[in-house]
């Protein structure tokens, strides 16, 4: 990414943790990505899987915005929060990035009822924990069974693993009733993108899965 900033290059997204690989970046290996990045670029930093971060390394952004103004943190109540229908998240920058964004943005582009939930999101400290726990359950259920099976599965900072399952699954699982996300669009047409689920719906997935592999164990 820094080999392909240049003279007209005015932002730079990093998506930490990233999707769809569900991979994050540790403090150190992002703090060399910011050094090198000229400060004539602004730096948008995606983190809106950040509440699902395990990692103990993972970079304090916003601190960053002490010593380079030039940053935006971006964070969304759409994934731990479970708000994505209300649309609405928030970024955390300098007053002055804040304020070029305050000019161009649409009016009332948040909508009241969006505001009251997003706030009484904030303070639901049980939500998060139990999501939390269901999630990293669910991770280890998921990567066991499908390790097991055979398939390649990536380590995650998210709520979803990306899992090599072999061209066609998307499919098939499709037709046994369990939907995930195909990743062709992005040059990976042997993976598939899982949500992680409740228990009965990781369960499930399981399920289907060795009814598609049956000389898997
Ligand atoms: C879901 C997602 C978004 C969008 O979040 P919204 O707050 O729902 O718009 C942005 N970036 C990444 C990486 C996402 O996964």
């Amino acid at each position: 990414m820094l080999e392909a900033v240049g003279e007209r290059t005015k932002v730079v997204f990093v998506c930490n943790p990233d999707n769809p690989t569900g991979a994050s970046l540790g403090a150190a290996e992002f703090g060399r990505f910011v050094e090198r990045l000229p400060d004539t670029v602004v730096l948008a930093i995606d983190e809106v899987y950040y509440e699902f971060v395990r990692r103990a390394d993972f970079p304090r952004s916003i601190e960053l915005l002490n010593d380079r103004p030039e940053t935006l943190v971006l964070r969304s109540f759409s994934k731990i929060y479970g708000l994505a229908g209300l649309r609405i998240g928030y970024g955390i920058g300098h007053e002055d990035l804040i304020g070029y964004l305050d000019r161009a943005r649409h009016p009332f582009n948040v909508n009241r009822l969006a505001e009251a939930a997003a706030v009484a999101a904030l303070e639901d400290e049980e939500h998060v924990r139990e999501t939390l726990a269901v999630n990293a359950q669910g991770i280890e259920y998921l990567t066991r069974e499908l390790t097991a099976l055979g398939f390649e599965v990536a380590p995650t900072d998210t709520n979803f693993l990306l899992v090599r399952a072999g061209v066609g699954v998307y499919d098939d699982l499709l037709r046994s009733g369990v939907i995930v996300r195909p990743m062709g669009g992005f040059g990976l047409p042997e993976h598939v993108r899982i949500t992680i689920g409740l228990p009965e719906e990781n369960e499930r997935l399981v399920k289907a899965l060795r009814s598609l592999a049956p000389e898997a164990p």
